[in-house]
């Protein structure tokens, strides 16, 4: 339901429950964050219900981390609980994934993801990716990542973050919106653009069919086919 991803020199965790909260009115039922952290580890912390809810656990452990990417969910597949709350990982904890739409054809990819020994902790539709990526992962996250969104059939906003690749999110856009929020030495990716507002009013609208790496000084968007497009900056000029 909502996205916020941020790569750059800030407390992630502020910024991603901060887009968080900014999204609350499009409703959910569930939330949860995913950080790398310093010793380059992702930190998950998800809980059904409340944005406080999850807000009380981060309290009272220590995640800091430049890199991190959050999300609420309005479940579709699999009911509202911690468990098949968002993010996802791959079995060996590297990748994580945030999702908003459906991916129609996950029971048949689930099932040749097991076939081939990948174990599932949620009921969610939404697994199938990071462990697709996995299958796919031969040391380079943007390769993987396309070959496992053309086995997605459906609609899919998905950002992802992994430990072997830390300078970097990686975000699809398919039937679902994403937008990218342009800062200096800072970049914000997100479902909506009163996510970002609060710290840039520069906006590149992802196109269907489009995808985009973030890192800190650089955003690269391209076709699924790995064309590079230029885009023009959209310039918010209204409040939230
Ligand atoms: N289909 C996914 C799920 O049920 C994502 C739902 C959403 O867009 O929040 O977990």
């Amino acid at each position: 339901c909502g996205i916020v991803g941020y790569i750059g020199n800030r407390d992630s965790v502020n910024v991603l429950i901060d887009g968080l909260e900014k999204l609350e009115y499009r409703g959910y039922d569930s939330a949860g964050i995913a950080i790398l952290n310093d010793n380059n580890n992702i930190e998950m912390k998800k809980y059904k219900g409340r944005l406080a809810i999850l807000k009380e656990n981060i309290k009272e452990v220590n995640i800091k981390g430049n890199l991190g990417i959050g999300h609420t969910r309005w479940a579709t597949h699999g009911e509202p609980s911690d468990r098949n709350s968002h993010p996802h990982l791959n079995p060996s904890k590297t990748i994580s994934v945030v999702h908003n739409g459906i991916i129609e054809n996950f029971n048949q990819l689930r099932e040749e993801l097991q076939g081939k020994g990948y174990e599932f902790l949620s009921e969610t539709d939404t697994e199938v990716i990071p462990h697709l990526i996995d299958y796919y992962y031969n040391g380079n996250l943007l390769d993987a990542i396309k070959k496992a969104i053309e086995r997605l059939e459906g609609a899919f906003a998905i950002v992802v973050m992994s430990k072997e690749e830390p300078e970097k999110l990686i975000a699809v856009r398919k039937d679902s919106p994403l937008i990218i929020g342009v800062g200096e030495g800072e970049n914000f990716i997100a479902s909506d653009i009163p996510a970002v507002i609060n710290y840039t009013r520069k906006i590149y609208l992802l196109e269907n069919e489009e995808m985009a790496v973030l890192e800190k000084d650089n955003i690269s968007i391209m076709d699924f086919k790995g064309n590079v497009i230029e885009k023009e900056i959209y310039n918010v000029t209204w409040d939230i």
